[in-house]
């Protein structure tokens, strides 16, 4: 019998467990250990601030879901990883003290490094939980003229809310007979051909954000925040009336201890998703070191190569599967301006790039998918 640990109550650490439960035999014991039993489904976050969608709508209770695919749930912080003794730490929970494990999965998601930009804390609006998608939502439902700002700041590895959100105060306003008095600007701290990694991709969205009358301001580093203005690395100022940003990311602090990190924090994984220089470890999800935009779907798919090949591990074969880095997204625009695009990040093949209001419906219906499928 082993005794497999997976860290981490995200889109990664499910996954796997789920896949896990399906792969290995009853007598194999699996434990999930996150700080809290709600799985939330982040893509739906921007429509939950626009009050498109409820709280309950976009979260789910991991206990009842994992107890069904017979994964015990542990709701507890993960203090420390001893990847030697092979044992984690955990507290502040239901359980604390030492868990010994034969196999670990690390799915620990990203940290939000907001003390990278003077004044986030004080003045930015973010959309990276819950109860800060409400606190931004309810920012939008006082503003009614000025200037509303978007963006990435540097380090940021999530442009889809950006655009999302702009499109979305965007289509509010429209509604309401506020456009004209409102300017809203996208800013990034590269080009609009970076941020969505093809040229046929950013020339799609160029276009759907003109004809919102949307500015898009390329190459500005936010650096600091004021009460009412963001200022950049090179020392230009951009008003605002309301912002909000994604803030820079690292790796999750619990990253350190398995002391193969780059210089961000991200663990080095090979494609397997088996941690290097490490046995018995695999990683998944945003905590990993792969370039580009960290995304749900990529968490999906390295967690289901790293479940098949820990299997294929406990019972003495050779890895059975490898993860190939792919971007594919949707950007709702809430009408026929709906980007989709998928491109292989290891090839130069251009993206496939589609536009047009299924795209919208169809990124709906992927929400309720999974919340049928796990609730
Ligand atoms: C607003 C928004 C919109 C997005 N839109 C899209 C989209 O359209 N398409 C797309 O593909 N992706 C999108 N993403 C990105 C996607 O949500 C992430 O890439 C994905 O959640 C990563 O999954 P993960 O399992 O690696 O990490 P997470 O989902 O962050 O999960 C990590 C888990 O670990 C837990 N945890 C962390 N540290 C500890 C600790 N020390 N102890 C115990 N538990 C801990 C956390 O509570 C969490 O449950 C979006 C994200 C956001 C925020």
């Amino acid at each position: 019998m082993a005794k497999i640990v997976i860290l981490g109550g995200g889109f990664g650490g499910v996954v796997a467990a789920e896949r896990l439960a399906q792969q290995l035999g009853e007598d194999h014991q699996i434990t999930l250990v996150s700080r809290s039993r709600q799985f939330v489904f982040y893509p739906a976050l921007v429509r939950l601030a626009f009050e498109k969608s409820r709280p309950a709508d976009v979260s789910f209770d991991l206990r009842h879901t994992m107890l069904d695919r017979r994964v015990n749930f542990i709701e507890a912080e993960v203090a420390h990883v001893d990847p030697f003794e092979r044992s984690i730490t955990i507290a502040n929970g239901q359980f604390e003290g030492r868990v010994p494990y034969d196999y670990l999965v690390f799915a620990l998601g990203r940290r939000l490094a907001t003390e990278r930009i003077t004044g986030f804390y004080e003045h930015a609006h973010h959309l990276l939980n819950v109860d800060k998608a409400i606190s931004f939502g309810k920012a939008v439902n006082k503003f009614h003229e000025g200037r509303a700002v978007f963006g990435q700041c540097p380090g940021a590895r999530l442009p889809v809310p950006v655009y999302e959100s702009a499109f979305a105060l965007a289509r509010r306003l429209e509604e309401k007979g506020e456009r004209e008095r409102v300017r809203i600007t996208v800013v990034s701290p590269t080009t609009l051909e970076s941020e969505i990694v093809d040229p046929a991709g950013a020339a799609a969205l160029k276009k759907a954000l003109e004809a919102h009358q949307i500015e898009f301001l390329p190459n500005l580093s936010i650096h600091s925040l004021t009460q009412d203005s963001a200022v950049t690395k090179s020392g230009e100022a951009i008003d605002f009336d309301l912002l909000m940003l994604v803030p820079p990311f690292r790796g999750s602090p619990a990253a350190s201890y398995l002391g193969t990190t780059d210089e961000e924090g991200y663990i080095h994984v090979n494609s397997t998703m088996r941690v290097a220089g490490l046995e018995r470890v695999y990683a998944v999800g945003d905590c990993v070191n792969f370039d580009g935009p960290k995304m749900g779907h990529m968490a999906v798919r390295q967690a289901e190569v790293a479940a098949s090949n820990l299997a294929a591990e406990i019972e003495g074969r050779a890895p059975v599967s490898h993860y190939r880095h792919e971007m594919r997204f949707v950007i709702d625009e809430i009408g026929t301006g709906s980007l989709y695009l998928h491109k292989d990040l290891a090839t130069d093949e251009p993206a496939t790039v589609r536009q047009g209001y299924f795209w919208s419906w169809a990124k709906r219906v992927h929400e309720k998918y999974w919340e049928v499928s796990h609730s």
